[in-house]
Parts: structure tokens; sequence; C-alpha cells
């Protein structure tokens, strides 16, 4: 069992359950009242910040030349505002790992929020995203910002969960590092994990570890701004079959025909979508106990964030 940092994750304040929404509610979004319990949460309303107040008349979003957002009711443009705020608030943070935003709202919307053609929302434009999560997105590039919304799909989830706890751990991790066996110590944990993401980056960030003797602050500066990079595009279902592989391959002269007949073709089905990657690292995993692979038990590929929030995954 790894044990993990908590990540600093801030949230729409309607997801952390305060009555902000425009009509008083909550929203109450399973995975969301459960990483409350493993996050450092840092709660924002940008339109009760902005003085809107609750309950509030509704705001929209239409595109001018920019997106601009507006209160139909009042005629209020309330772009300036939303594009101040969002500017201290965001400057304002202390490190953080991750934003977790409530989808469709005009201002922290990541995905389906409806933009008009016009200020009264008399003509639908597309679906897009709010101003306040548009700001978010260029601040914070190499951080994981997803909505609830978007977190139903397991892909997008488990992507968003691996890079929170990963990002969180690298913070941690690398604040202390005053040796080059510990940057070694951090990489090697990660080994699995990047390979998955990124064959490519792995490389260069073995190369930059390898070399960081006599420069070891600045690789460290490097190494996070890869790390980042690296985790970034979600891994397709080959590039984690790759992994599998690899660590199916250490195990292999422990374990008998049948069994690995057995392994290979999940590992078929895996990658036609038919099982999921649980399913595999699981026996990997269950392998690593019996047979005490210590280096595959350390890899944080096999356990990227606690199984706790699978477990709330698998039940939402
Ligand atoms: S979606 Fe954003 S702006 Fe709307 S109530 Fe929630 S936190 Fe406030």
């Amino acid at each position: 069992m790894r044990s993990f940092v908590k990540p600093v994750l801030v949230i729409s304040a309607c997801l952390d359950l305060q009555q902000v929404r425009y009509n008083g509610q909550v929203v109450k979004d399973e995975l969301a009242i459960k990483l409350r319990e493993y996050c450092q949460t840092i709660a924002v309303c940008p339109e009760v910040s902005i003085g809107l107040g609750v309950p509030r008349d509704r705001v929209i979003v239409y595109m001018d030349k920019e997106p601009r957002l507006f209160q139909p009711s009042t005629g209020r443009d309330i772009t300036q505002e939303m594009l101040s705020f969002s500017e201290s608030f965001l400057s304002s943070l202390p490190e953080v790992d991750g934003f977790l935003l409530k989808s469709k709202s005009p201002s922290c919307g990541i995905s389906g929020t409806l933009v008009y053609k016009d200020p009264y929302a008399k003509e639908f434009y597309k679906r897009g995203k709010g101003l306040f999560a548009l700001r978010v997105l260029e601040k914070f590039e190499l951080l994981p910002v997803e909505d609830e919304g978007r977190l139903k799909n397991p892909e997008i989830r488990d992507h968003f969960l691996t890079r929170l706890f990963a990002i969180a751990h690298l913070r941690s991790a690398l604040s202390r590092v005053d040796s080059v066996t510990q940057l070694m110590e951090f990489h090697r944990q990660y080994k699995y994990l990047l390979m998955a993401h990124s064959q490519v980056k792995l490389k260069e960030m073995g190369r930059l570890v390898a070399n960081s003797k006599g420069n070891l602050r600045e690789s460290v500066k490097m190494y996070s701004l890869l790390f980042m990079q690296a985790l970034k595009r979600r891994p397709s279902r080959k590039q984690h079959a790759n992994v599998l592989l690899h660590m199916f391959g250490h195990l292999s002269r422990h374990i008998n025909q049948k069994e690995k007949s057995h392994f290979v073709s999940l590992m078929e089905k895996f990658k036609q979508g038919k099982r999921d990657l649980y399913t595999l690292t699981d026996i990997i995993k269950s392998f690593a106990y019996r047979f005490e692979e210590s280096y595959l038990l350390e890899q944080a590929y096999l356990e990227p964030y606690p199984e706790e929030l699978k477990d709330a995954i698998i039940n939402n």
C-alpha cells in the first residue's frame, strides 16, 4: 500500500457543498465529496466573489470578439469584473496541484457551457467554456483541470486522479531532495507511469537524472517541468498494454504457461476495450505480492491514487 501526499485542489464552491448556486443549492457529486477527504481543498465561487449574491439571476456567455459574461435581466456586462477577479484570485493561490470545477457553468465550466451569439441569449452559438475556467486553463496549462461532468468518463477520471496525486507527490518530494540518489529514487517509482504516458520523455528524464550530479537544483527544476509535460497527455490503451507487458515480463519466470495465456488473453480484451485497466493491474499486483517483487510493488503505476477513490468511482 502506497502512502499519498494530500493534493491541494481548487474546487468550485458548489461542488464543495456550499450553497452558492444561483438558486442557493449545492451540487452533490460523489467523487467531489470523496475528494474532500483526500485533498486539501480551496473552494471558490467566482460569481459570489464578484458580488452577484445568492440567489441571483442567471448569467450567460456570449461571443463577441472574445467570450463575454452578461446578465440579461439587469443588462450588466460583468466580463471585466470576472476577468479581474480571476487574475487576482489565481495569482494569490499557494502552490496547487489541480482544479475540479463545475461543468456547464458560464463561469466554471470546462465543458458544456452554452455560448450564445448575442447578450440576451436569443441565438445559440456553441458549447464551450466558462470565463473563469478559461483563465484557469491558460494560467495552469500543466496541471489537471477538469469538471465533474467530464469525470464521469472512467478514462478521463483515471487520468485526472493519476496526475493530481503524482503532481502532489512531485511537489512534496522534490522540495526536499538534496541528493542525486533521492531524485533517482523518485524517478524509479514513476518509471512505468511515465512510460505509459511518454517513452520519449521517460528517456529524456532518465538522461537528466543520470547527469544531475553537480547541478542538482537546476536538474530538479527541469525534471519537474518534464514530469508535468509527460503526464499531460492521456495514455492510449496501446501504451498501457506496452507497460503491462513490461511489468508482466518481471514476473514471467515465476508463473506457468496457463497463467501466462490467461493474462495475454485478458490483455487482448483490454486492448479491444472489453476489460478495464484495473483488472490487469490488479492481476500484476497480486503476482507481485505473491513473489515479493518489491520493484513492481513500489511502482506508482500500480496504485497511482488511493484505492478508496477507485471504489467510489466503481460505485458511482
Ligand atoms: S458553478 Fe462556479 S460560479 Fe456557479 S455556483 Fe458553482 S462555484 Fe459558483
